[in-house]
């Protein structure tokens, strides 16, 4: 018998759960688009953006997903033969270094691995050999999805510093923001990327890039950009187009209103507490898994564990036997192992990622990780005892 049937739980890292806040204020008839409320609204959501990043710099909107976003950075800075240095700690590293290669930038990487953090020593050495000053920037995931790893942008920033090297620091916060404590300013991010689906809980189709003072003038000394990823009109528009380089996408800005009025309303370091506590409850109950079987957290540090998603392994094919459980019996979709294959499981089906990041209270964790002791029992993996009551400790603790 299958027990899937009630509200659905999609918990897999973006799309994120969308509040009903935020789908009521998509369900309307279009809105003329040359006059009106529209146009302030829009206008009102900039400050707004701004306090979720914690910058005063500017934001460009882009209709595109997080990869829309990627690329749109990265062709208002630098061009064919230009070059980047990429600090790689999982899948999406690779992916915003591709994008690179695919403008004819030459995206240099360090690789971190999977389960280590970026190490701003090495990366400091790698900058201070750059005597000719030839990358025009440091591009870093803030939270690599796949490996649920958090780079805290302060010590790259620190290694860049103690460099000397006037490179910008790129930040890929689609995962992160509006999850993870982030200041662009006071933290010193020149650039930060981040799209509507994850911690911004909007459907798929826009994406944000913040733009600070400083490449705004590397922007300047480039002497072409194409003029649809062109930053420039986006972020200083004279007419209301200009904000998306046409029409407007009428219906997720009214999403994306009734988003930030959400966030607003709780208070950013509110929401980024709540994602701590949540991830800590998760935590404890995979650490009791672990005592007592072959589930394993991907980073064992703490301090580099990130608060929106956690990739675990479990060993043989069983995160794909979870998924399709939970799935099939308990109305919970988890996320799939990404980047994590290997010569013993070439399609990563002993791993899995929990995404809890956006829409999100202790009741749906809670009941995501007994859903997920119902799948181990049901699917038969060993683990150790007392998962839900270390999970609820730590909710109760507050
Ligand atoms: C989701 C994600 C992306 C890609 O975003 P899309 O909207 O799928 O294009 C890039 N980087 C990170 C860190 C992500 O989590």
């Amino acid at each position: 018998m299958t027990l899937a049937a009630g509200r659905p739980y999609l918990a897999i890292p973006g799309p994120s759960v969308m509040p009903d806040a935020v789908l009521q204020a998509m369900h309307r008839a279009a809105p003329n688009i040359y006059e009106g409320d529209i146009i302030t609204m829009v206008q009102g959501m900039v400050p707004d953006l701004q306090r979720v990043a914690m910058t005063r710099g500017k934001v460009a909107f882009y209709i595109a997903n997080g990869h829309g976003a990627w690329e749109a950075a990265l062709a208002n800075i630098a061009g064919p033969g230009d070059r980047v240095l990429v600090c790689v700690t999982g899948r999406f590293g690779h992916g915003w270094a591709e994008m690179a290669e695919g403008l004819g930038i030459i995206a240099d990487k360090i690789d971190f691995g999977t389960t280590a953090g970026i190490d701003p020593a090495r990366l400091e050495d790698t900058l201070r050999a750059d005597t000719a000053h030839s990358y025009k920037a440091v591009l870093f995931s803030h939270v690599d999805t796949a490996t649920s790893l958090l780079n805290d942008p302060r010590p790259i920033r620190a290694a860049m510093n103690a460099a000397d090297h006037p490179a910008l620091l790129m930040a890929d916060c689609i995962a992160s923001m509006a999850c993870e404590e982030f200041h662009m300013d006071d933290w010193g991010v020149d650039v930060a990327v981040t799209a509507s689906q994850k911690g911004l809980m909007v459907p798929p189709g826009l994406s944000f890039i913040f733009v600070s003072p400083k490449a705004e003038e590397a922007r300047a000394a480039m002497p072409r950009v194409s003029r649809y990823w062109d930053w420039r009109g986006r972020i200083d528009p004279e007419r209301f187009y200009q904000f998306f380089g046409g029409t407007a996408p009428t219906h997720h800005l009214f999403g994306l209103r009734a988003a930030l009025d959400m966030l607003h309303d709780e208070g950013m370091a509110q929401v980024w507490q709540r994602h701590v506590t949540l991830a800590r409850a998760i935590w404890a109950a995979c650490d009791a898994w672990a005592a007592g079987g072959t589930l394993r957290l991907n980073v064992t540090d703490q301090r580099l564990r990130s608060h929106a998603v956690t990739a675990l392994g479990v060993g043989g094919r069983n995160g794909s036997a979870l998924r399709e459980w939970v799935s099939g019996n308990a109305g919970v979709t988890l996320g799939i192992g990404l980047g994590m294959e290997s010569p013993e499981d070439p399609k990563g089906e002993g791993f899995f990622r929990i995404g809890h990041m956006g829409h999100l209270n202790a009741h749906m964790v809670l009941g995501m990780l007994g859903t997920l002791e119902a799948g181990m029992q049901a699917i038969g993996v060993q683990r150790g005892a007392g998962a839900l009551s270390a999970a609820a400790a730590v909710i109760a603790e507050g």
